[in-house]
């Protein structure tokens, strides 16, 4: 560190320019926050702080109460924030205050859809952080050393928020990190002590160590003296999940959830409680009421905390909760976890795996409860299963323990249900008399489950089929082969035999016996001309207005599987359909007539390609494809 000259001038990664914009031009009506993200952070400090001192005690360097401490000054128009935990050295205030270093930057702008309502929802979730400065200050200034440094290696670092910032190295007698606002014009209201006194109650009672500010002074009794202005502890100070529910309002519930989950909205539902048994720990636990911008990335940041006896220890979501709970977010506070512990024996402890079932299970629970008490009032579930839905789906992939919990979780649209809200257990209410099997369709998009042939004799026969339009859920069903004891199957897959269903079923069978008879020399025409394009051609009786469609085996992977898996860059070996077609069909009529071996082989090709395209993909040659169709239909 000491060929680190003395002062540079930076400019700020693209991205921050970017975000600094943004927020100065969507979150001015919303400029308050910038004190909650500061405390946060401040917060975060000491909390760090705390942490690496159970181990090297001289981190504290004799003063270990930790507090942050908060003045305004009329005069000079600032507002300093001033904390003494664990600080940065040069490096960290370079990456921390300079760049965005997380990932899904790109993906995050790519998402600011110009509505500010919603940016400003984007930009909370994204932490605005410590950018949210510049929401009431045109320059910043902060001065900080990281704890356990000398006092030389002190750094202050200073913006007017416009591309660049200078950082420097300076002497520093306290460790921590001291933040001067310099307020734009309009920021004024800020000086008022009693504007600050309101939004520390309203975002921070709940930060566990007291913020402090100087009071009002005393006015003097007559003959007495003024009494000096004495320093205040202004908010609660006290770990909000550590208090008694009954002494807990819903707001201050929901602050608090704003304040960790980095949401402006509250949340859609929370669970508090104590857990005493063998292991003994609190869960404070919320769900958002929209899914995190990153939710699909690979790292998401801000998930559930973990504190042993009110000290915080990691954020690190997946020791605490499966992935597919990754959209939670809370506290849970341990008391039996030893303090001073590394992650790798964090995994492995017992107290920590049943803390991780437990807090599942409580989280199942009360999306099962948002589920029975959902009505055309209540659309909370319907608002969870939107924005997590697909979350749960990996859950039956992952949690095989609670895979029939989950199961019941599910929400589909179906033929008679557009609105994605379809449980299971209401369709197995809902099968016909004899039915034992749970029918479902994957397609592309829901439109082309929807239109997909495959339908069509379920239709006419009134059976129920799910429609499955998400990527994740031909996993989903590889891995959910039951509900209830009954099976589910794709109704793209294998033979399907639905004769003892429904009324006609009798003199159903018998017509179609008759019918694929005469289908016979069509079938052969097609086996001869598609050759091994196709695994086989058979009559079906699941047509009643498509001329062919295409089938897997059962144990062959779904054409749709197929294309997802291929998107993805992987090797597949592509797996050869089968082709059935509808013995009653005009066209296949015409073809078991047919002679001319050319005009055979266009017609075999149509109808093989157009079957490909009823299910949403490409036919191998769309040109030759359009030739011969034009010719036909000239003809
Ligand atoms: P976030 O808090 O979500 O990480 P911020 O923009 O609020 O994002 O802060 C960025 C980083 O800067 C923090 O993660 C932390 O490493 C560092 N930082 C900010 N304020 C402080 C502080 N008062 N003391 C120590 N480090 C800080
Ligand atoms: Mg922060």
């Amino acid at each position: 560190m000491s060929n680190t000259p003395v002062k540079e001038t930076h400019t700020f990664q693209t991205e921050v320019k970017q975000l600094l914009d943004l927020m100065i031009h969507s979150l001015y009506s919303n400029k308050e926050i910038f004190l909650r993200e500061l405390i946060s952070n401040a917060s975060d400090a000491a909390d760090k702080l705390r942490f690496e001192a159970t181990t090297d005690d001289a981190l504290y360097e004799g003063d270990s109460d930790l507090h942050v401490y908060i003045e305004a000054d009329q005069d000079a128009r600032t507002i300093t924030i001033r904390d003494n935990g664990i600080g940065m050295n040069r490096d960290e205030v370079i990456a921390n205050i300079g760049t965005i270093a997380r990932s899904g930057t790109k993906e995050f702008f790519g998402q600011l859809s110009g509505d500010q309502e919603k940016d400003a929802h984007l930009i909370g979730q994204f932490g605005v952080g410590f950018y949210s400065s510049f929401l009431v200050a045109d320059k910043v200034t902060v001065t900080t050393r990281r704890a356990g440094l000398e006092k030389e290696h002190g750094v202050r670092w200073e913006s007017t928020g416009d591309g660049q910032y200078d950082i420097e190295t300076v002497t520093k007698e306290t460790r921590g990190t001291e933040i001067i606002l310099h307020l734009r014009e309009d920021a004024d209201e800020f000086l008022e002590s009693f504007r600050l006194t309101s939004i520390i109650h309203k975002y921070a009672d709940h930060i566990p160590f007291p913020i402090r500010m100087l009071g009002t002074p005393m006015p003097a009794a007559e003959g007495e003296e003024e009494k000096p202005a004495e320093i205040e502890t202004i908010n609660q100070a006290s770990a909000l999940w550590t208090r008694p529910k009954s002494e807990l309002s819903d707001e201050e519930y929901n602050n608090f959830y704003k304040h960790i989950g980095h949401d402006f909205e509250d949340p859609l539902a929370r669970l508090h409680q104590k857990l005493e048994g063998k292991y003994e720990y609190t869960l404070l636990l919320y769900l958002p009421k929209r899914a995190p911008f990153d939710l699909w990335q690979a790292e998401s940041k801000h998930g559930v905390k973990l504190y042993v006896r009110r000290v915080f220890i990691t954020e690190a979501t997946e020791d605490l909760l499966p992935r597919y709970l990754r959209f939670v977010r809370g506290v849970m506070d341990s008391n039996d976890l030893p303090l001073n512990v590394s992650r790798e024996i964090l995994q492995q402890s017992p107290a920590m795996s049943a803390m991780k079932k437990g807090a599942t299970k409580r989280v199942l629970s009360m999306l099962e409860d948002m589920a029975k008490n959902a009505s055309d009032e209540n659309t909370d579930y319907a608002t969870a299963w939107e924005q997590f839905g697909n979350c749960l789906k990996e859950g039956i992939i992952e949690d095989s323990a609670n895979r029939e919990r989950i199961a019941k979780l599910l929400r589909f649209s179906s033929t008679q249900d557009d609105e994605q809200t379809l449980s299971l257990t209401d369709y197995v209410e809902r099968m016909l008399e004899n039915q034992d099997t749970i029918y479902y369709i994957t397609a592309e998009t829901l439109a082309a489950a929807k239109h997909s042939p495959h339908l069509e004799v379920f239709r006419k026969k009134g059976i129920e089929v799910l429609l499955l339009s998400d990527r994740i859920d031909e996993w989903l069903t590889s891995h959910l082969e039951e509900f209830d004891g009954k099976k589910l199957k794709s109704i793209a897959k294998g033979e399907l035999d639905l004769s003892n269903i429904g009324e006609s079923a009798e003199e159903d069978k018998k017509e179609h016996e008759e019918a694929a008879k005469s289908a016979e020399p069509a079938v052969k025409k097609l086996k001869e001309s598609l050759g091994d394009k196709v695994k086989d051609v058979r009559t079906t009786d699941r047509l009643t207005e498509s001329p062919a469609c295409l089938v897997s085996d059962d144990f062959d992977i779904t054409g749709n599987m197929e294309r997802i898996l291929k998107q993805a860059g992987q090797d597949v070996p592509s797996v050869k359909p089968i082709l059935e077609i509808n013995p009653e069909h005009e066209l296949v009529k015409r073809l078991a007539k047919m002679r001319s071996k050319d005009k055979i082989a266009d017609f075999s090709d149509i109808l093989f390609d157009q079957a490909i395209l009823a299910e949403g993909a490409l036919p191998e040659d769309p040109a030759g494809f359009v030739r011969k169709i034009n010719s036909l239909l000239t003809q």
